[in-house]
């Protein structure tokens, strides 16, 4: 009897201990689940991380060629304003800066015609300081930019723009 009742209390501990360790693998399963998830969302996140370094970086060659554009055409406006006349240049957005620039320096003969195409293709009163891009044509004001979509030297819509300050 006494053997019998030992052995039916070993079998029930067994069943509990068996319960126990299903419920735990279980809970590791869950947590093995959560754990993939999170490597998952880390592998995302870094993934993301990388895009906007990337975005960062264009962003900021962007920017450097801008800033190498802007040198350019400042040290080209200086020369021209010492020399009195700008070279003709392919790129209409130097040129428009370079006109402008030799404006301000150079007080040659020109000087009137020479401010017509630096105000405002808009309003015509105020002084054009808007870079437009995609066509980087400097033709709107501060506030007309603020109310027009399109370039309207070019017609191309903008994407975006950027204010000047040429001194
Ligand atoms: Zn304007
Ligand atoms: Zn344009």
């Amino acid at each position: 009897m006494g053997q019998r009742h030992t052995v039916s209390l070993l079998s029930s501990i067994e069943e509990r201990i068996n319960s126990k360790l299903n419920e735990k693998e279980l809970e590791i399963q869950n947590i093995n689940r959560k754990n993939k998830d999170l490597v998952e969302r880390i592998k995302q996140v870094s993934m993301e991380v990388r895009c906007w370094q990337c975005r960062t970086k264009y962003n900021e060659s962007v920017v450097n060629v801008l800033k190498s554009n802007l040198e350019q055409v400042m040290a080209e406006g200086a020369r021209n304003g010492k020399e009195g006349y700008g070279d003709s240049e392919v790129d209409t957005a130097t040129s428009y800066a370079n006109q402008n620039h030799t404006c301000r320096v150079g007080g040659s003969a020109d000087s009137f015609s020479l401010k017509k195409q630096i105000t405002c293709r808009a309003c015509k009163i105020n002084e054009a300081s808007v870079l437009l891009f995609p066509c980087r044509h400097l033709c709107l004001c501060k506030v007309c930019e603020g109310l027009i979509d399109v370039c309207p030297t070019c017609r191309i819509k903008k994407s975006s723009s950027v204010e000047v300050f040429l001194s």
